[in-house]
């Protein structure tokens, strides 16, 4: 599979996701398969993370099948199409010494990330002003985590993946709490506990605090990067669809939290979300990407899904039905990226690493190899 091929591989993924046929999903409550939507491996050995739709959702998105094969490990995509399915760790099945599942603690985003949000609760859902596709409490509310984990408690998970071999780098977020820190204490907090036993890299996300002396006691703790997320290059978007994150932040404090972080972290090191389909103006999308990427900060741009249990839960993208649209735009910010040498998979952990969710390096890797004829 060439360049080209896999970049539209990963964005027909993304965006369209996968179904089950009704064999499947009649027979399978949860289990090893992939309901509701797992990680494979694509043929350039990178994770990406399928949505798995059913019924009108599958149809809405025109979402090819995904079969069972007589290896349990290979499923077959759109008929043709073999994905190896990223294996479940081991370190799951453990238990931390306060008797808490490590899979309520942390997971495994792709294939070598281990991510959890420290503290599973944000200040703008108890305003009403929550980002629209948000679904932060929820994850809380059914059991499947806990409100705000440890160090102790992240300390023993990172240590259990490392040492099974399951890891290359951590990935910590939070909620916003209601403090001027933006959460950045607690995550300073957490990265310590992993730095007394681990020197894996450490990727932090935080909303942009308006001190912004506590990034740099964020990087002295041992953060290797930090993504500070905008989320849309336009602020009607923003106002839109995060309207509590909007209000506390322009795009002005953004950039002068990208400026100071950059040189904290190096170029590279520094990302941003910016999400694709979610009404944003394609122009002016590349135009942040490209002045970013001046500055040195990846734009971890990534088509945006609709979450069951946020407010966009029925919202269609603009992306649905216009692949070749898509992959027009990727290809954009893949030579983008390129010009400002900032491949994702050379900086040092988080979103932009793991890349489950977003086809930058596929589109990185394509705008390389036009390069080279
Ligand atoms: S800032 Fe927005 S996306 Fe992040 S936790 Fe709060 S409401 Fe959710």
């Amino acid at each position: 599979m060439d360049a080209e091929e896999l970049l539209k591989l990963k964005i027909r993924l993304l965006t369209e996701g996968a179904t089950l046929s009704e064999r499947e999903w009649s027979g399978r409550q949860g289990g090893a398969g992939p309901v509701q939507g797992r990680y494979f491996f694509l043929p350039n050995g990178r994770s990406c993370g399928v949505p798995i739709r059913r019924g009108s959702q599958a149809e809405r998105f025109g979402s090819a099948t995904l079969e069972p094969t007589e290896d349990p490990t290979i499923w077959l995509y759109d008929g043709s199409v073999e994905l190896e399915i990223v294996p479940r760790p081991k370190f799951y099945d453990l238990n931390t010494d306060d008797g808490i599942p490590y899979h309520k603690i942390a997971l495994l985003h792709g294939s070598e990330t281990l991510a959890t949000t420290v503290y599973q609760a944000c200040r703008y859902w108890a305003s009403g002003t929550q980002c629209k596709f948000c679904t932060i409490p929820h994850s809380c509310s059914s059991g499947a985590t806990i409100l705000e984990k440890t160090p102790e408690q992240v300390a023993e998970v990172v240590k259990a993946a490392e040492d099974e071999g399951a890891i290359r780098d951590v990935l910590l977020t939070t909620g916003t709490p209601d403090t001027p820190d933006m959460g950045c204490s607690r995550l300073i907090q957490i990265i310590e506990g992993i730095r007394e036993s681990s020197e894996i890299p450490i990727g932090v996300q935080f909303e942009p605090p308006t001190d912004m002396e506590i990034m740099k006691a964020v990087f002295e703790a041992g953060a290797n990067a930090a993504g500070i997320h905008a989320e849309s290059a336009d602020e009607s978007v923003r106002k839109e669809m995060c309207p509590g994150k909007h209000e506390y932040g322009s795009l002005s404090l953004y950039h002068k939290s990208w400026a100071y972080a950059i040189e904290l972290f190096g170029p590279g090191n520094v990302s941003t979300f910016l999400l694709h389909g979610i009404g944003e103006s394609i122009d002016s999308t590349i135009e942040l990407v490209d002045e970013l990427g001046s500055m040195g900060v990846l734009s971890v741009v990534a088509p945006m899904r609709p979450a069951p249990g946020s407010q966009l839960a029925d919202f269609e993208p603009a992306y649905l039905g216009d692949l070749e649209g898509s992959v027009k735009f990727y290809k954009r910010v893949g030579a983008i990226l390129l010009k400002w040498e900032l491949d994702p998979g050379k900086t040092a952990a988080g979103c932009h690493r793991c890349g489950g969710c977003t086809p930058i390096q596929e589109a990185y890797d394509w705008a390389k190899a036009i390069s080279h004829g």
